[in-house]
């Protein structure tokens, strides 16, 4: 087991190993968590934060890279509270339809897992609803473990000592707490085997896991252990969430904000290509590509944004592919890993500095455009230009420069 410093960020290094097979996550979400107090329902789908319980759980799996679909299993009567819930998550690709789970949680996994079993997925994580602040390094750690074995739980280390009580109350005896764990989810495995497990179990009625690594070990999976997350607790009791919600209070919105620059040379020619838009000019741009300044900077913003390199690292200036290429490419590609990488993208700013072609008049569609490319409401785009003044290498209209910023909103993290 190898210790990682936690943070909400998925390993840099996973870049590196491209997907090595689809993974889903079921989400368990079919108890009626009664310790957790009955007046206000299931506990999942209680507030936090303004979010229901389970819709943080899923965003921690739909927003995770390394994951291609999430499915809940809810209980038959839940159905409503089950959509109102998720609404807030709005239209994700990745969110399948939910799945109705059976009388214990053994039972509703297996719904979960032959829910699954016609996609045929190569792995599967699955997770406790009532665990909402997994965080995105434990998903990536159990996940990667999952190329080397076929069974990984996530555990902590047991801090307290422990002791063993007897019927009256007193200390009997102090445990060793030397290779004891406490188990988190996600409890991942690969597909087939668990599946596998599931049915051989599900044949017979004296077998009620509480949990799947428990079910693994009794069909002779070895379940490799890794590293938990020290937040990635179960909201089990009335006290729980409580101590949820104050959680919550010290989580602060993961707002980034990139920045990007770029600069092209006029040359000869009858056109240029500024913010999407073809406008007819006095001179060209030069270029590999087709030199649209006002994309190439905001490229660069969006993935400043998400800490990914630049334009040249992901399109090589060298690379003959990109010769001519429209720019809007590079932006589609650059708004597609903010959005993998889980970020929403809220505003976007470009500023083009030109002496003409004058840009006012094309403003509205370059907003229209960039709206397009990068698929958000055109009312969070921004386009505005300036002059140089005439000073300068702009000034003298030797070439054409543009600004940009990108907002992108990732969700929670802790402060
Ligand atoms: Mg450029």
């Amino acid at each position: 087991m190898s210790r990682t410093t936690a943070t909400n960020q998925p390993d840099q290094t996973e870049k590196q190993t491209e997907d090595q097979g689809v993974c889903y996550a079921v989400i368990v979400a079919a108890g009626r968590g009664e310790r957790a107090g009955v007046e206000n329902g299931p506990k999942q789908y209680r507030r936090l934060g303004g979010k229901a319980v389970l819709a943080h759980t899923a965003s921690a799996f739909l927003n995770h890279p390394k994951i291609d679909g999430v499915i809940c299993v809810i209980h038959a009567d839940d159905g409503d509270l089950y959509t109102s819930a998720m609404a807030s998550l709005g239209d994700h690709g990745k969110l399948l339809p939910p799945c109705t789970g059976g009388a214990t949680r053994q039972q509703s996994v297996f719904a979960g897992l032959k829910a699954l079993e016609a996609l045929a997925p190569d792995h599967v994580l699955i997770h406790d609803a009532a665990r909402p602040f997994v965080d995105a390094n434990t998903v990536s750690r159990t996940r990667a473990a999952l190329d080397t074995h076929a069974a990984v739980l996530p555990v902590l280390a047991v801090t307290d000592t422990l002791k063993r009580g007897d019927a009256e109350g007193r200390v009997e005896a102090t445990v060793d707490r030397t290779n004891l764990f406490a188990a988190q989810t996600p409890q991942a495995f690969n597909f087939p085997i668990i599946l596998d497990a599931h049915k051989a179990a599900a044949a017979r009625d004296d077998i009620n896991f509480t949990d799947d690594a428990a079910l693994a070990e009794w069909a002779y999976i070895p379940v490799h252990l890794v590293e938990g997350g020290a937040r990635n607790t179960k909201l089990t009791t009335v006290a729980d969430m409580s101590e949820a919600e104050r959680l919550m209070d010290t989580m602060v919105p993961d707002i980034r904000v990139g920045h990007g620059y770029d600069t092209h040379q006029q040359v000869s020619g009858d056109h240029v290509w500024l913010c999407g838009v073809r406008l007819d000019h006095t001179h060209g741009l030069s270029g590999h590509s087709d030199a649209d300044v006002g994309l190439h900077a905001l490229t660069d913003a969006l993935l400043s944004a998400i800490c990914d390199g630049d334009i040249g690292e992901h399109f090589p200036p060298s690379d003959p592919q990109w010769k001519g290429a429209r720019s809007d490419t590079f932006l589609r590609f650059a708004s597609e890993r903010v959005r993998r990488a889980g970020g929403t993208i809220t505003h976007i700013d470009v500023t083009l500095i030109c002496e003409a072609p004058k840009i006012g008049p094309h403003r509205d569609r370059m907003r229209a455009a960039i709206s397009d490319i990068a698929d958000l409401p055109t009312d969070r785009v921004a386009v505005k230009a300036t002059t140089n003044e005439q000073i300068g290498f702009v000034g003298r209209g030797e070439g054409i420069v543009a600004l940009a910023t990108a907002t992108v909103v990732m969700g929670h993290q802790a402060k």
